[in-house]
């Protein structure tokens, strides 16, 4: 099917102002593409730094919304959570990939595990729950280790309680501060993976190797790639993120969390459609790496190759791990990245770390 393509020179709209905002600008500056980044309070943020136009204001200023849509050849986002109402009113004014369509499935882990269950696609057994009692119910029936989630707004484990034989689920309830949860049976995984599969406006797809993460206090702290795991379950991961990019009629990069079971399965953990923290490895290792190939998707541009040129390991820097900046410019072979944060907090990603080996 024919599509405009956008040519160098266009300009990409960006919902959300952050590290993979910045970074996405970045890529699209080196193929010769503006961003102008959209956000509320994003002047100085880590995507304005880089950007060659910025709107600060609220996701409700439909006028600022409007003349935002109107400045820019296309939008993309790099946060899943942008109201659904946001993407939808943009549409009418200029193309919007990821479409709100995708987004509403992205955001809410109900929504998510229900699409990917259609789809065939394995998950932890859940189910969802509006009170303690659904917990207590949920509990029974899927068994005593669970973890409840809040259904919306969850991220590196925020909103999250672990529920324990013996410990009171209503506790949990109220830990979670929401009032739509979701009971997950907890998963004896032996490796946590995800794949990032970019998809064009022609439906193409190129999808990076399964990559093995590593979580520190729930926030992703390392991404080995490629995964130390059979072939088969590589295989399998990748499957699973084209068939899921392919039903959600993705445009853009598309990011698949899932856990590697003892037998060597794969269940689906969380997704999400936009560029993705364990594939920043992509922008040192491969050929393209994920944030060109949102730019490409998003400007119906062929998608670039997903080779990989290296082995890679990526060391997020959290928090205080950033001011180790000095010893980590000084190591050989080391590709520093660092986001343009002003302010350093326990938990914040401040910058990663890439170390290339030879290709395995
Ligand atoms: P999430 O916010 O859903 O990505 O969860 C954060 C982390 O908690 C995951 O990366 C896992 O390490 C762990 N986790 C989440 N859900 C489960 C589950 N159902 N079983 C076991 N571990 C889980």
């Amino acid at each position: 099917m024919a599509h405009r393509i956008l040519p160098p020179g266009s300009t990409i709209g960006m919902l959300g102002d952050g590290q993979l905002g910045r970074m996405t600008a970045l890529a699209a500056a080196r193929l010769g593409y503006k961003t102008h980044v959209y956000a509320p309070g994003s002047e100085g943020s880590p995507c304005a730094q880089v950007a060659a136009a910025v709107t600060s204001a609220g996701w409700d200023d439909l006028d600022a919304l409007e003349a935002f849509a109107r400045s820019v050849d296309v939008v993309t986002l790099e946060w899943e959570n942008v109201p659904v109402a946001v993407v939808e009113h943009l549409g009418r004014f200029t193309p919007v990939h990821p479409g709100g369509q995708v987004l509403s499935v992205a955001q809410d882990r109900v929504e998510e595990k229900s699409f990917v269950n259609a789809l065939g696609i394995g998950t932890a057994p859940w189910r969802a729950a509006r009170s303690a009692d659904e917990v207590v119910k949920a509990v029974a029936e899927i068994g005593p280790r669970c973890i409840l989630k809040s259904t919306r707004l969850g991220y590196d484990g925020k909103g999250q309680a672990r529920i324990e034989p013996g410990s009171d689920p209503a506790e949990a309830w109220a830990a979670i501060g929401s009032d739509a949860g979701i009971v997950e049976g907890f998963v004896s995984f032996t490796c946590e993976v995800s794949v990032i599969v970019a998809r064009g406006l022609d439906g193409r797809m190129a999808a990076y190797p399964a990559v093995e993460n590593r979580h520190k206090d729930g926030i992703l702290d390392k991404t080995i790639a490629p995964a130390r795991v059979p072939a088969e379950t590589a295989a399998e991961a990748e499957r699973v993120a084209r068939r899921i990019a392919e039903a959600l009629d993705l445009v853009g990069v598309l990011a698949v969390e899932m856990f590697v079971t003892p037998d060597g399965g794969v269940l689906v953990n969380e997704m999400a459609p936009r560029p993705h923290n364990s594939g920043h490895w992509t922008m040192d290792a491969c050929h393209s790496c994920q944030f060109e190939q949102l730019v490409r998707a998003v400007c119906g541009l062929p998608l670039g190759s997903v080779e990989r040129v290296a082995d890679a390991e990526m060391e997020n820097l959290i928090g205080a791990d950033a001011d180790r900046w000095p010893a980590l410019m000084a190591e050989p072979g080391a590709r520093l990245h660092l986001y343009g944060k002003a302010e350093s907090r326990p938990g914040r990603k401040m910058g990663h770390v890439t170390r290339l080996h030879p290709r395995s």
